[in-house]
């Protein structure tokens, strides 16, 4: 259970890779990744290690995408397969999110959201939860920023996540509650994990979510930080890393 995010100047793929490869010592059954070219989502993900995730990504693999994210699963809800493999894509195909974590009570969200016509090719509790932002963000047409936040208050579980928005492709949106989550600030690049193990080589500028925190990671704009409970707005401190 690990994740891996980029959004800057440089080819996300490697760094995506050899990211998850540093946290692999979290334990994990899957591996997958997403990457967004300026039209395309790129998906490869698989059961196995980071290194099948590599065999099965070649074609991927020279993408000049300079935004994506990594996953590695320890499965809790669905057996470890290629299918419940993260990412999932919400049911418009916009929507991508990797989630570490258990959302508690996926079931009655499941039941709900099939009643509104869903659908879900995986078992997992994740897509769930995308597609519960999905509804939020279309129903009450809010902001990705707004909708995470929005569905967050109503799951039960623990969580960090990167959620991407297809439409709206220059931000992550990311979130913990239970699970670490760092975030890399670098000049005019972002790096999401869940330690610093996979940015350290990149920046020794790091935020590390607490809690009930959400943040939008965009280009070339201030990073602000939000209680997901009542909004309020969070000082970021940045921890120096050691090198
Ligand atoms: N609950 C999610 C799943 O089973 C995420 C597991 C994890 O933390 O990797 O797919």
């Amino acid at each position: 259970c690990g994740i891996v995010g980029y959004i800057g100047y440089r080819e996300a793929y490697p760094i995506i890779i050899k990211g998850l490869k540093r946290l692999e010592y979290r334990g994990y059954d899957s591996a997958g990744i997403m990457l967004y070219n300026g039209k395309n989502l790129q998906i490869a993900k698989t059961k196995g290690k980071v290194s099948d995730l590599e065999s099965k990504s070649s074609d991927i693999a020279q993408s000049a995408a300079t935004i994506g994210m990594g996953h590695t699963r320890w499965a809790t809800h669905g057996v470890p397969n290629d299918i419940n493999s993260h990412p999932h894509v919400s049911n418009s195909g916009n929507l991508v999110i990797i989630h570490n974590g258990i959302i508690e009570n996926y079931e009655p969200l499941k039941k709900e959201l099939l009643n509104r016509g869903y659908t879900f090719s995986s078992d997992t509790d994740t897509e769930v939860l995308i597609n519960l932002i999905e509804e939020v963000k279309k129903n009450e047409k809010l902001k990705l920023g707004k909708a995470v936040q929005v569905a967050l208050n109503q799951v039960v579980g623990a969580y960090a996540i990167c959620v991407f928005d297809k439409e709206n492709p220059d931000e992550i949106v990311v979130a913990r509650l239970g699970s670490p989550l760092a975030i890399g600030v670098g000049e005019n690049e972002f790096f999401i994990a869940s330690d610093a193990s996979p940015f350290i080589e990149y920046t020794s500028n790091a935020i590390y979510l607490e809690d009930e925190e959400m943040a939008i990671v965009r280009l070339h704009k201030p990073l602000k930080i939000r209680k997901i409970k009542d909004d309020s707005l969070v000082d970021p401190y940045i921890q120096e890393l050691q090198m």
